[in-house]
C-alpha cells in the first residue's frame, strides 16, 4: 500500500502554490495537504480548505485568520486556523509532516524555511531569498539535521535532473566543467536602454514565458532574478562563481545544462510551467505526472542563444560582486533589491533606480561575517532602511 505523504505548503496563495496543490489534486493516493498558509488572502485561503481539507491553515496576519476561522466555522470545515510567523514554524516542523514547499515570496520566508531544516524535512525549495541571505548557515544547517533540499526553481530543477545520478557535491570530481544558466531576458531583452526609465509595473510584470508572483516577474525584468539565481546555484551544487555561466535562451525550453570535461552538455528541457519540476521534486525518486503536456518541437522549431547585457541589466553585475564579496553582502543585495522591487511596483521610483538603490546601500553598509540567522536579519533590517532613506532623498 502506498504511503500517503503529508506536505505543508508555505504560500499555498501564490503562484508555486497554486501550481503545488494542482499536482497535489492530480495524486490524493500519494499526497495530503497538512498545512497551508498565506499572508492574508482569506477568500483565496477559504477555496483551497474547501477543497484540500488540511489540519491546519495559518494566516500571517492575525485579522486574517479571525476572518478565516469565522468563515471556517459559517462552512463547517474542521481545519484549525493559526496566526503569526511562529505557527509557520510549527507547521513547517510539525512531526506528521513528510514535506515542506517552501514558497513564501522574499525574505519573509527564511525562518519557516530554517524551521523546516532544523525539523529534518525534506525541503522542496522554491524560496530562493532564503540561500542568498543565508547559504552557508542554511546548507550547514540542512546537513547537520539529515534534511533534504531539492531544488524547485527551473533552471535549478534542471541542473540536478542533469547532474551524474549519485552526484556526491563535488563538481570537479564528477567531471563538470561549468553550469549554463538559461535566463528567458524577460520583458525587455529587446527594448533600448534609454526606455527603460519609463517602464511601468505592469509592463514589467507581463513576462513573455512565464506566469509568476509580482515581485519574481519584476526580478525577471531587471534580471536580478537571475543574479539571485546564481548564488542560488553556487550554494546547491558548491559552484563557484566562475563556473556558473549565465545564457540568455528567449524561448525559456532549456531551462538549464551542465557541461563536462569530455564537451558533453547535459540539458533538462519542457514547457515553461512551474508544475514540472514541483512534480518532479515531490514524485523524486519517481516520476509522475504533472498535468504539463509533453514538448512539441515542430511548434518549437529553433533554440536560440545570446550573451547577456550587462549594461542594460545592472543587476546581474550586482549579484556577482555580492557573491564574491560573500558575508552580510548577499543578504543586502537581496534586502535592498526587496524595497526597491516594493517601490517600484507602488509608482514611488522608476524601474532603472532598482539598480540604483541596489548599489547605494552595497556600497554604504559595512560589510561584515555572518554566523547566525540572527545575523542574517539584522543585515537585513540594516539594508531596508538604508534603502528607504535613500528612496526619501530622491523624492
Ligand atoms: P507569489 O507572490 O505568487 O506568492 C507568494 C506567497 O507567499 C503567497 O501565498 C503569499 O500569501 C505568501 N506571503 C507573502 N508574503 C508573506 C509573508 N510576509 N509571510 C508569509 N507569507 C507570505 O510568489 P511566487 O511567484 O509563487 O513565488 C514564491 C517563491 O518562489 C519566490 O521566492 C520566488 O522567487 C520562487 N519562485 C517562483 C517561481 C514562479 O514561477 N512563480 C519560479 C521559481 C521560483
Ligand atoms: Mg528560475
Amino acid at each position: 500500500m502506498k504511503i500517503i505523504r503529508q506536505i505543508t505548503i508555505l504560500g499555498s496563495t501564490g503562484s508555486i502554490g497554486e501550481s503545488t496543490l494542482d499536482v497535489i489534486a492530480r495524486h490524493p493516493d500519494r499526497f495530503q495537504a497538512f498545512a497551508l498558509t498565506a499572508n492574508n488572502n482569506v477568500e483565496k485561503m477559504l477555496l483551497q480548505c474547501q477543497r484540500f481539507r488540511p489540519r491546519y491553515a495559518v494566516m500571517l496576519d492575525t485579522q486574517s485568520a479571525q476572518q478565516l476561522t469565522e468563515a471556517a466555522k459559517a462552512t463547517g470545515l474542521n481545519t484549525e486556523v493559526l496566526s503569526g510567523i511562529e505557527s509557520l514554524e510549527k507547521v513547517a516542523s510539525h512531526p506528521e509532516v513528510h514535506a515542506v514547499m517552501a514558497a513564501i515570496v522574499g525574505a519573509a520566508g527564511i525562518r519557516p524555511a530554517f524551521a523546516a531544516a532544523r525539523a529534518g524535512k525534506l525541503i522542496l525549495l522554491a524560496n530562493k531569498e532564503t540561500l542568498v541571505m543565508a547559504g552557508r548557515i542554511f546548507i550547514d544547517l540542512v546537513k547537520q539535521n539529515n534534511a533534504t533540499l531539492l531544488p524547485i526553481d527551473s533552471e535549478h530543477n534542471a541542473i540536478y535532473q542533469s547532474l551524474p545520478h549519485h552526484f556526491n557535491g563535488n563538481l570537479t570530481a564528477s567531471g563538470i566543467s561549468h553550469i549554463l544558466l538559461t535566463a528567458s531576458g524577460g520583458p525587455f531583452r529587446c527594448a533600448p536602454l534609454a526606455s527603460l526609465e519609463k517602464v511601468t509595473p505592469e509592463q514589467a510584470c507581463a513576462h513573455p514565458n512565464w506566469d509568476m508572483g509580482q515581485k519574481i516577474s519584476v526580478d525577471s525584468a531587471t534580471m536580478m532574478n537571475k543574479g539571485l539565481e546564481v548564488i542560488e546555484a553556487h550554494w546547491l551544487f558548491d559552484a563557484p562563481p566562475e563556473k556558473i555561466r549565465v545564457v540568455i535562451h528567449p524561448q525559456s525550453v532549456i531551462h538549464s545544462m551542465v557541461a563536462y570535461v569530455d564537451g558533453s552538455v547535459i540539458a533538462q528541457l519542457g514547457n515553461p510551467d512551474m508544475r514540472t519540476p514541483i512534480a518532479h521534486a515531490m514524485g523524486y525518486p519517481e516520476r509522475i505526472e504533472s498535468g504539463v503536456p509533453a514538448l512539441d518541437m515542430f511548434k518549437v522549431g529553433h533554440l536560440d542563444f545570446e550573451e547577456p547585457d550587462l549594461k542594460k541589466f545592472p543587476c546581474l553585475e550586482l549579484a556577482y560582486q555580492a557573491l564574491a564579496a560573500g558575508g552580510n553582502m548577499p543578504a543586502i543585495l537581496n534586502a535592498a533589491n526587496e524595497v526597491a522591487v516594493e517601490s517600484f511596483l507602488n509608482k514611488r521610483m522608476a524601474f532603472t533606480a532598482i539598480p540604483a538603490m541596489i548599489k547605494h546601500v552595497m556600497q554604504t553598509v559595512i560589510q561584515e561575517e555572518i554566523t547566525t540567522l540572527d545575523d542574517v536579519l539584522i543585515a537585513d533590517e540594516l539594508a531596508r532602511n538604508k534603502a528607504r532613506g535613500w528612496l526619501t532623498k530622491l523624492q
